[in-house]
């Protein structure tokens, strides 16, 4: 039986057992902080050799959109937690068996409204009132232009279920909506044509509000900056300066969703910045890649973070220690990897790299990421892109 604060040694039967869904880079941390405090970790994803089940204990190759699958490897696991990392889960099955006893984290009902655009954008915006873009839910090319024309271009095309930017485009006129609506249904992670239009926000800034909630309550990180190409992140820096009121406001949302959200572990609360306005823009019930930053800002990384609230553990006051800049190192082409230039990359002041070991690489794909601290953000931001320019990835 899991009782927080008490921990047998791994493979023993009364182990603390964690069963990861996702094995990605960001899982790979968080198996990792869970194994400093003995956990007994399973990891599993649809690939072998996925980074996480590369310092698992143990691992299942599967697709976890197969509910029978889940359901098996989780009767013979026997997991005290289920663990989400990734968004494209059969939540059902997670609803199910936490309704029969089993604890998800933070819970099967985050992970299950968190899984497709629509869920959590009615609950954010239209049962907790909380600022977001204007939206519309879209079911045919036909009902996109008509909720563009509504909105005003440019907006956002997103498929209801997908990351990394894969399937979003910016729009910038009526005529160009039969283009983005292909390019989203190829992106989509699922085919049911469903995809949210989005008034396009010209934001200041965008920020992450990494929020932990644990025993003791819900605290939130400093801002974490950063910027996206095509959806995806490629810089971010902690602490973003913001007006105290930005950083107010900012902080009071990330609370009201994550508190509404329930459950323990950190959750990734995406904000754009407009003056002293703040818009929700998502949330991940579980860490962000933006905040891969902390492993040189914190005391305790977000992963770190995770590992002790999901395991029940308090969460002391967060502790900035230093500003911190990442930058993702990111892989081009179709083959096996190698990375190279780390010694000088490693040569730069402050510098960490940590290398996924992902075992292929496939179009644009997140091989790395550079994290450097300074005295001042722009100190740190120097060392990080120093650090990425040292580095090759070669794919062939
Ligand atoms: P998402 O997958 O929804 O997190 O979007 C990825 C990125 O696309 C965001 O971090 C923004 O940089 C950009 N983006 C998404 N939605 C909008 C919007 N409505 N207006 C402007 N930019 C957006």
């Amino acid at each position: 039986m899991f009782i927080p604060g008490t921990f047998a040694p791994p493979s023993s039967s009364r182990a603390t057992r964690v069963l990861l869904l996702g094995a990605g880079e960001l899982g790979k941390e968080v198996a990792i902080e869970l194994q400093r405090l003995g956990c007994e970790v399973i990891a599993c994803d649809r690939y072998a050799g996925a980074p996480a089940m590369q310092v698992a204990h143990r691992s299942h190759v599967f697709s976890m959109l197969d509910g029978g699958a889940l359901r098996r490897t989780i009767a013979e696991e026997n997991p005290d937690l289920i663990v989400p990392e990734i968004e494209a889960i059969a939540t059902d099955v997670l609803v199910e068996l936490e309704a029969a006893g089993r604890r998800v984290v933070p819970t099967a009902r985050a992970a299950r409204l968190t899984m497709n655009r629509e869920g959590i954008r009615r609950l954010v915006a239209e049962e907790l009132n909380v600022a977001t873009s204007p939206y519309r839910f879209v079911g045919s090319e036909r009902e996109a232009r008509a909720a563009g024309e509504a909105l005003g271009f440019p907006c956002v095309l997103k498929p209801l279920m997908s990351s990394s930017g894969h399937g979003q485009s910016i729009v910038k006129t009526a005529a160009g909506m039969a283009e983005a609506w292909s390019y989203a249904q190829k992106g989509a992670r699922a085919r049911t044509g469903r995809c949210i239009v989005e008034g396009f926000v010209r934001f200041d800034y965008e920020i992450t509000v990494l929020t932990v909630s644990a025993v003791n309550g819900i605290q939130c990180c400093p801002p974490v900056g950063h910027v996206q190409v095509d959806g995806d992140y490629r810089e971010s820096w902690q602490p973003c300066a913001m007006s105290p009121a930005a950083w107010a406001q900012a902080q009071a949302i990330a609370k009201k969703v994550v508190g509404n959200l329930g459950g323990s572990g950190v959750f990734g609360v995406e904000c754009f910045v407009c003056g002293d306005e703040v818009i929700f823009s998502e949330v991940s019930p579980r860490p962000h890649d933006t905040g891969l930053v902390t492993i040189g800002s914190q005391m305790l990384s977000e992963f770190a973070l995770h590992a002790r609230a999901i395991l029940g553990l308090p969460v002391p006051p967060i502790r900035l220690l230093r500003p911190a800049h990442s930058v993702a190192l990111l892989g081009n082409g179709d083959g096996e990897p190698v990375i190279s230039g780390v010694a000088e990359a490693l040569a730069v002041p402050e510098s960490q790299v940590r290398l996924f070991g992902k075992p292929e690489c496939r179009g644009h794909r997140r091989l790395g990421v550079a994290v450097a601290t300074g005295e001042t953000p722009a100190e740190a931001r120097e060392r990080a892109r120093a650090v990425a320019a040292a580095i090759r990835i070669s794919v062939s």
